[in-house]
């Protein structure tokens, strides 16, 4: 059955007028790679790198991560990706990096802000992401994680080429970073849109707070809002917009962002034939017809309900 299923090649994200949407893995370790690839991942959209620091004293060595990236880079030879940087704090906090007396974890030094106030970390793991680039031949984009401000965009993309990394964006999760996606964009090579905390921040809910948890639904519109703010900037200049979020592995809900101007989609592997099926269905033009059914809605459940009725009546 094995063999059967690898003679079959799984297509490429596609709409149904042909017109491509990548579908890439979420991976936590290189451990995954050959899973996600199996699944038909077209690369990886969404690396996170705090596996290797948790339960850590310290930062592992520039050669300990050079191993891994590298490990992760050759899996992924002539394939697109995308590895974010360290991002601490809150739901993933590190005893060397963050405070943990902050009252506001969400709210405080994270990401790229306890990066940039740990500068020596942050030089040390693109250094190390340098080093594995120039040993493989993957196509490799960095990100950092929570940018608010344009400034961060900045100083993010500077040092990436201080250090020799060619492609360097950001996640949008903040509603900040979306709102001013136009001016982020012009200094950043790519957005990627990390819908968990994009939506945590918007509907002001904790995303680990079970008692919030209703409000924790990217379906809602003004979070849909938001996603096609980051869409038409990045169409207008001409620059990827990605979703690596949880959003992205509900088969319609992909089909909304796509029509909210997203140009590629990470997922968990395990989601990834759901969501490839799904595309398939819908050209361009019912995706955007769909998507301005969410948006119009009062609440997520309606943005959903509204999205499934012109799902429907797509021909
Ligand atoms: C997100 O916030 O949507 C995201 C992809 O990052 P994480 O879930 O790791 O915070
Ligand atoms: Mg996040």
């Amino acid at each position: 059955e094995r063999a059967a299923r690898a003679a079959a090649p799984v297509t490429p994200g596609a709409l149904a007028d042909g017109s491509s949407v990548p579908l890439l893995a979420n991976l936590g370790s290189a451990d995954g790679a050959a899973n996600a690839l199996e699944l038909g991942a077209e690369g990886v959209g969404l690396f996170r790198t705090e596996f290797l620091f948790l339960d850590a004293d310290r930062a592992p060595s520039v050669s300990e991560q050079q191993e891994q990236y590298t490990r992760l880079l050759s899996a992924f030879a002539g394939k697109k990706v995308v590895v974010r940087v360290l991002d601490a704090g809150a739901d993933k906090p590190l005893s060397f990096l963050n405070d943990a007396e902050e009252e506001n974890p969400a709210l405080g030094l994270r990401g790229i802000r306890a990066l940039r106030h740990s500068e020596v970390i942050l030089r040390e793991q693109l250094t190390a992401l340098a080093a594995a680039d120039a040993a493989t031949d993957a196509d490799l984009w960095v990100m950092a994680p929570m940018i608010a401000t344009v400034d961060e965009t900045r100083y993010f993309v500077a040092l990436c080429r201080e250090l020799g990394l060619k492609t360097s964006g950001v996640m949008v999760e903040t509603p900040s970073a979306a709102l001013i996606a136009d001016r982020v964009l012009k200094v950043a090579d790519f957005a990627s849109i990390g819908t968990n905390d994009l939506t945590q921040y918007t509907m002001a809910a904790d995303r680990l707070l079970g008692t919030v948890a209703n409000l924790q639904d990217p379906w809602a519109p003004a979070v849909l809002r938001l996603v096609s703010e980051v869409g038409a900037a990045g169409a207008e200049i001409g620059r990827p917009v990605g979703i690596c979020g949880e959003a992205a592995a509900d088969p319609l809900l992909a089909v909304v962002l796509v029509g909210l101007g997203a140009t590629t989609l990470s997922m968990s592997p395990s989601a990834l034939a759901d969501v490839r099926a799904s595309l398939a269905r819908y050209t361009r033009e019912d995706a955007e017809r769909i998507a301005r059914a969410a948006l119009a809605a009062e609440g997520a459940a309606e943005a959903k309900q509204a999205a499934n009725a012109a799902a429907e009546s797509a021909p």
